[in-house]
């Protein structure tokens, strides 16, 4: 079978010959080959390429023998031409993807010596391993560099050097392969066997950005983004920014800074908040009757953060002997409640707060919580 995408990478509407068509292996669908494609398979860690056949979506492709398999839904009949029309859009973009895939690792590999131990490509992701760790600064200046190509316009050529060409050649990706072996060469920057389509020249690829590096089996992953992927992310980003900056009414390039100023804000907040509920929970307590007035201490207090309910329960447990309560909340919103005890057992409270008021609520024997929502009077009966 012909691929056409060999032959023509700009070619994507064609016309071929059904020679076969059988049912797939799962699902209610059907494999077809032609006697010719310009669909460039799932291969060397690209995704396939999408558009239509006959009609029909064509939902995936994969290449088993050197023979092309195109899945679709309805089967077609063996010796039909039909027409095949590769979705244009998202193959340009995986050309700028691989292609700007190509000079990042022979950029990083001419430098620093690392090669590519991985590479996936798909509609929402490019990521490329390399067998060796890339600081910020070295993978700016690989950033830099790879810009500096897509200006120069290089062009991007295909070749199909004999066994002996090859013996003497000097390019990446060298694996035993069985036939021909296609070279791409970027003159002066990448030599590599690569079977994917790629751009003709480098200023196709229209810019390369490098949105992550992260440590990875003892060297580095590199997240990519070429072409309008790049444009399209600095556009979502620079929303973010902007909304950032406008919230708070910081310039663009200071909003790290405000964003940490509002952080540490926030917690010297939260110290007074802390300082005025232990406050505030001290006055409440002074108003309950004494403990030899009352086996219970129970208190209903606007809503407080737990941990200060918590300290508020622990210290009446050891002045009251009975059940100690903090219900927090109000009786429209419901109340955030904790009860301990030294004495008594809570689980036992919990099940009649499950059972008469509807509370939801847990723990053991010394201390349960949960929540509530009832009349403060309905669960003073309780006590
Ligand atoms: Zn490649």
């Amino acid at each position: 079978m012909r691929k056409l995408y060999y032959e023509d990478i700009h070619r994507t509407d064609f016309k071929a010959a059904v020679t076969s068509c059988e049912p797939a292996e799962t699902g209610d669908l059907y494999r077809v080959v032609l006697d010719a494609t310009a669909f460039f398979p799932e291969e060397g860690g690209q995704s396939a390429d999408i558009g239509t056949l006959d009609g029909q979506d064509v939902l995936d492709v994969q290449i088993e023998n050197e023979l092309i398999y195109h899945t679709v839904k309805e089967a077609i009949a063996v010796g039909k031409t039909v027409e095949g029309h590769v979705d244009r859009a998202q193959r340009f973009d995986f050309m700028q993807q691989h292609s700007g895939e190509h000079v990042v690792s022979g950029l990083v590999h001419a430098r620093f010596g690392y090669n590519n131990v991985g590479f996936h490509l798909s509609t929402n992701e490019v990521t490329l391993d390399f067998d060796g760790e890339l600081t910020l600064d070295q993978f700016r200046e690989i950033e830099l560099r790879a810009n500096e190509i897509i200006y120069q316009n290089l062009p991007v050529e295909i070749s199909y050097p004999s066994k002996e060409d090859l013996e003497s050649l000097s390019y990446r990706s060298k694996i035993e392969i069985e036939g021909q072996v296609r070279i791409v060469t970027i003159p002066e920057v990448d030599v590599c066997a690569c079977c994917a389509p790629h751009v003709n020249t480098t200023g196709e690829i229209g810019m390369i950005k490098i949105t992550n590096c992260q440590s990875h089996r003892g060297g580095v992953r590199l997240n990519i983004l070429c072409g309008a992927r790049a444009l399209a992310d600095y556009n979502k980003k620079q929303d973010s920014v902007s909304a950032i900056s406008v919230a708070l009414s910081a310039k663009q390039d200071l909003i790290a800074d405000a964003v940490l100023k509002l952080k540490e804000d926030m917690l010297r907040q939260q110290e007074r908040i802390n300082n005025l509920q232990a406050n505030y929970l001290e006055l409440c307590i002074s108003t309950l009757p004494a403990p030899s007035e009352s086996e219970h201490a129970l208190l209903f207090v606007d809503k407080m953060d737990t941990i200060a309910i918590r300290n508020t329960v622990n210290t009446l447990v050891e002045r009251y002997n009975g059940y100690s309560a903090v219900f927090s909340g109000s009786e429209t919103d419901g109340y955030q409640f904790i009860v301990g005890s030294k004495t008594k057992d809570c689980k036992e409270l919990a099940q009649i707060f499950r059972t008469e008021l509807g509370a939801k609520c847990g723990g053991n024997t010394p201390m349960i919580q949960g929540s509530v929502t009832a009349a403060a009077e309905r669960i003073r009966e309780f006590f």
